[in-house]
């Protein structure tokens, strides 16, 4: 637990972190999904991969220190050349080995990630600086995107202002697989950035999305935590719900933000606490966004 509390610190502290030591002790492991598709578990985001006779096509990179090793790991395991890169959003937890994969592979990300990649980013005190041209995007798109691999169709999705502005969830449609970004942190509180976008109202609109178009059967990779079913994620969406209208009731009523820190939301969710995302900051989130 004290471990991957301090991975959790490092992840999201600082981009230059990243480039600090600390992921010497990472250990890379692969978990079968479903059929040709694997989730890797290492620092950062959640790797969804297919692998087959086209090669791999993996989702997001995590951090830059770990972009060799899980090269290897994966070429280790699947004696296959990585071919195509998707990235879910600008995050550096998830686009942090793009420079190093670019050199072997184009990207893939709805636009907005482009742009977000290429300028400096803000968050309140927390300054991004932009990211090098090896480390953009060289193909984007708007809203679909559809790509033959391996043998099933890997669908792209953007669901607009949740997480960020940029996120696409990606679907393989043989595998009957989902990769959720960072629409899904599995038993937590989720981190939503409202200052690249993000939203509570747009993140609860997209998981409502998904909930309603996607089968009951489909297998999920979140972005962090565990791998997943549609149940867990209704699980997460009606906690985000119920947390949501707690906070915003209180509010009406006229209630201080501190107040509502004090009273906090109860023992039914305090387990959703993490790392990053502890009850106090999730009930400021869920303050001082915006509502439709
Ligand atoms: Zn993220």
């Amino acid at each position: 637990m004290r471990l991957m509390k301090i991975v959790y610190i490092l992840i999201f502290t600082s981009s230059l972190l990243a480039h600090e030591s600390g992921f010497e002790n990472i250990k890379i492991r692969i978990e079968n999904v479903n059929k040709n598709i694997w989730c890797v578990f290492g620092a950062g985001g959640n790797i969804g991969i297919s692998v087959g006779e086209d090669g791999i096509l993996m989702i997001d990179d995590q951090f830059a220190p770990l972009a060799e090793k899980i090269q290897s790991a994966l070429e280790n395991k699947f004696h296959k050349k990585i071919k195509y890169i998707i990235n879910t959003h600008w995050h550096g937890d998830h686009t942090g080995g793009n420079e190093a994969f670019s050199k072997i592979a184009p990207i893939i990300a709805q636009q907005n990630v482009k742009t977000r990649l290429q300028n400096i980013q803000k968050r309140g005190s927390r300054v991004f600086p932009k990211r090098p041209k090896e480390a953009w995007p060289t193909i984007s798109y708007q809203k679909h995107l559809e790509l033959e691999f391996n043998n099933e169709e890997v669908v792209l999705t953007h669901l607009p202002n949740g997480h960020t502005d940029g996120d696409s969830i990606v679907y393989f449609s043989k595998s009957k697989v989902l990769h959720m970004g960072d629409h899904f942190f599995t038993k937590r509180f989720p981190f939503i950035d409202i200052h690249t976008g993000g939203s509570v109202s747009g993140y609860l609109k997209n998981l409502s999305f998904v909930l309603k178009n996607f089968s009951k059967e489909t297998k999920l990779i979140p972005g962090h935590g565990i791998l997943s079913s549609m149940s867990d994620l209704e699980k997460y969406y009606q906690m985000i719900l119920n947390t949501n209208k707690m906070v915003q009731d209180k509010k009406r009523a006229k209630k201080s933000l501190e107040l509502i820190i004090k009273e906090g939301l109860g023992d039914k969710f305090k387990s959703y606490a993490w790392g990053f995302i502890s009850e106090k900051k999730w009930i400021e989130v869920l303050f001082v966004d915006k509502k439709d």
